[in-house]
């Protein structure tokens, strides 16, 4: 008999728009997904890209999980409530801040992005590090301090929380130190910033601040000038 499959991820049900088309965030190739692929490799420069649409919604309750999509679920799906209490903790502390709220997420977005390939990465502490990061060092003026619990808040131990501020720390030194949350949570920061710069960065300049491959593709997609 063959192993039952939740509806949601069950071929049969399938119409023409569960395989579409999304362009990969670093080169710009197009990458043709099904919708419960969770991540491919884009033929154009060979960064695994995540799939935009998925919906791993199921996945955090389903006993089939692994068998619709694969092994790495836990990995992608551990830290989401715990992220998604902190980005309502921080909506709520930014509440009339906007801008540094809208720079947070996208330090968060970009740290997500740079995430998939390295494999090794905690994502509770460098998607934590980097929405704590942006929130800190955005570049506008700040009215209110965060308060310091919100890691805990969240419900993250203590000996996450304290990985979570040290990676805050050490992203932004230089040179960046290894540590595979440091570097994603370091590039990220440093795209974010470049995305506000005027005028926009030389693309090679940038890339040369960036340790990841992966974040030096993105740079030169982004910035390259045509
Ligand atoms: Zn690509």
């Amino acid at each position: 008999m063959p192993a039952p499959k939740c509806p949601g991820q069950d071929m049969r049900y399938w119409t023409a728009e569960d395989i579409f088309d999304v362009a990969c965030p670093f080169c710009g190739d197009e990458i043709e997904f099904w919708k419960d692929e969770p991540i491919r490799l884009c033929s154009g420069c060979g960064v695994e890209v995540r799939n935009p649409r998925i919906d791993l919604g199921c996945a955090k309750w389903c006993k089939f999980a692994e068998e619709c999509l694969g092994k790495n679920v836990d990995h992608l799906t551990a830290a989401a409530p715990i992220i998604e209490t902190l980005r309502a903790s921080l909506a709520k502390a930014l509440k009339d801040e906007p801008k540094r709220l809208a720079f947070a997420e996208e330090v968060h977005r970009l740290a997500d992005t740079l995430a998939v390939p390295e494999r090794e990465a905690d994502p509770r502490v460098l998607k934590c590090a980097a929405l704590l990061l942006g929130a800190d060092v955005a570049p506008f003026p700040k009215h209110a301090d965060l308060p310091q619990d919100l890691p805990e808040q969240a419900g993250l131990d203590a000996e996450t929380s304290s990985s979570v501020r040290q990676t805050m720390d050490e992203a932004q030194s230089s040179p960046c130190p290894e540590g595979a949350e440091i570097r994603i949570v370091h590039d990220a920061l440093v795209l974010a910033q470049a995305q506000h710069a005027a005028p926009p960065p030389n693309p090679e300049t940038l890339a040369d601040s960036l340790v990841l491959h992966s974040a030096r593709l993105l740079a030169r997609h982004r910035f390259q000038s045509d």
